[in-house]
């Protein structure tokens, strides 16, 4: 197949399958392959994680809602991942199990329902795998035999290497990032013996177990475990195929973790194994970029209660992924208070539109068609599909969307006639609102905050009760006690006071 493209090319071969004359066409239904480098399961997953998800999710959701037949494979990391993303130092699972005195499956586990939760609560769609790694080791290890074969890779007591030099003189390595093996040499320390490699751009696909290691499985070289950037290859290129069409995942997995993946699929499969490399860029807090020691580490958990002391308030999931897909995932985006609170506003902007296009419908009668609104409208929800062929561009996206609101608010004020537009306009305009808000940006009124909403609007209601009862108004009683009862609520009068229940 083509080479991997460079990370600049962006969506272009993409653009090119799905830019159509009108995106109201139906399409042909091919299939896609997309898979995505999913997270290393020994904590909660934070705002970077957030980013990855929600970019790939909306892609999922797109490419389907074109008519694609998508196969999305998400993978879980629990096993291989090594402190500071390195070839040498403890399995960030097995650390965090030694030091809670947990078997490595037992944090593996819980942080992966965590993670789904989450995934949950921001409403990303499942993919349709989720393979982890400690269920492919045979998978792994019938790669890494193959590329030793292909006489790619290398075995030092125990431990198999990936031979960078010998792979760089027949394809070059370096070629998603753009990097040169020259510079890439001349930038690492020289080894200090203490290393079994040859090289030190070469990278660990199988390391020996040391015998406190306790994730450890039998293989042709004695007991280990695999090698981080092994287990993509092996995961992906079984449910896929040797070679698929979209490869996604933050830019900080860009080098070295996925130019791993390409060196070792050629090795073994002398194919490339992506068409189209999607990178998204990262997130900063004030200006910085994010990290432990920073302190300015924040998981979803603490974003969705205010639980970190660099939150001034606590942030709904909805607002996070509105936050999220406001930015074109290829621009940083920078989080604040600020920034997060005027998505919070904008995002039940965009709701309130959303419910208020529920309570509007086409004019029936006389029509005194508005030419240059029927106009605009129709750009508008052009503008709304060419944001998404271009890259995947939400932000021009959302852009078109508040057009469309500030149409369908003028339609609900009464300030624009509903007669000065057709059904036509006015189904296209309900249609591209609505799949885009509910569909593809996958913003949904929250539930949460409506449960809060209910308790906040009963108080109210409680107090005209209350006055009214004070006024002895009854007629005005009776009519607040039948209203409430029609949505199922009963008012209740008691010697300790005002209360509600639900109609049992
Ligand atoms: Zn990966």
């Amino acid at each position: 197949m083509s080479e991997a493209k460079p990370v600049e090319s962006g969506l272009l071969l993409y653009n090119t399958l799905t830019r159509r004359k009108d995106p109201f066409e139906p399409m042909k239904p091919p299939f896609v392959g997309l898979y995505v480098c999913g997270p290393t399961v020994y904590g909660d997953a934070h705002l970077g994680h957030a980013r990855p998800y929600i970019t790939f999710d909306l892609l999922f959701r797109y490419l389907t809602h074109l008519g694609y037949k998508v196969r999305y494979v998400r993978n879980i990391t629990d096993v291989g991942h090594l402190e500071n993303d390195a070839d040498e130092g403890e399995d960030k699972i097995a650390k965090k199990a030694r030091l809670e005195q947990l078997e490595p499956m037992e944090v593996a586990h819980y942080y992966t329902e965590r993670y789904h939760y989450n995934m949950q609560q921001l409403n990303t769609l499942q993919p349709s795998i989720e393979p982890r790694a400690t269920g492919h080791i045979i998978e792994q290890i019938l790669m890494i035999e193959e590329i030793i074969k292909n006489g790619f890779a290398y075995e030092v007591n125990g431990s198999v290497y990936f031979d960078v030099l010998a792979y760089n003189a027949q394809k070059p390595y370096g070629i998603l990032s753009g990097r040169i093996i020259e510079d890439l040499l001349s930038n690492t320390r020289d080894l200090d013996g203490q290393d079994d490699k040859r090289n030190p751009l070469d990278f660990a696909l199988w390391k020996k177990a040391q015998p406190i290691h306790i994730m450890r499985w039998p293989s042709p070289w004695g007991e280990g475990f695999p090698g981080w950037h092994i287990e993509c290859s092996a995961m992906s290129s079984k449910y896929l195929g040797e070679t698929f069409d979209i490869h996604g995942g933050g830019m900080d997995l860009l080098f070295p973790h996925h130019e791993c993946e390409i060196a070792q699929s050629n090795a073994c499969n002398h194919k490339d194994p992506v068409k189209l490399w999607m990178h998204n860029n990262m997130i900063t807090i004030n200006g910085k970029k994010m990290g432990k020691s920073l302190g300015n580490f924040i998981t979803l958990n603490e974003f969705f209660t205010g639980g970190h002391k660099i939150l001034e308030q606590a942030y709904s999931p909805m607002t996070i992924r509105f936050f999220i897909l406001q930015a074109h995932y290829r621009s940083t985006l920078d989080f604040s208070n600020d920034a997060l609170r005027s998505a919070e506003k904008a995002y039940k902007k965009v709701i309130n539109g959303l419910r208020s296009l529920k309570t509007l419908t086409a004019a029936e009668g006389d029509l005194k068609i508005d030419a240059e609104l029927t106009e605009r409208i129709s750009a508008s929800c052009e503008q709304a599909f060419a944001g998404m062929n271009d890259d995947l561009n939400s932000a021009v996206s959302l852009a078109a969307l508040f057009d469309l609101l500030k149409v369908i608010n003028s339609l609900k004020g009464g300030q624009i006639a509903d007669n000065s537009i057709s059904r036509e306009t006015f189904e296209k305009l309900r249609y591209t609102y609505t799949l885009f808000v509910e569909e593809l940006f996958g913003l949904i009124e929250e539930k949460g905050r409506t449960v809060e909403l209910l308790d906040n609007l009963m108080e109210t209601i409680l107090e005209s009760y209350r006055d009214a009862k004070e006024r002895k108004d009854y007629s005005a009683v009776d009519s607040i006690r039948a209203h409430v009862k029609r949505q199922g609520i009963l008012i209740k009068d008691s010697k300790t006071g005002i209360s509600w229940d639900y109609e049992e």
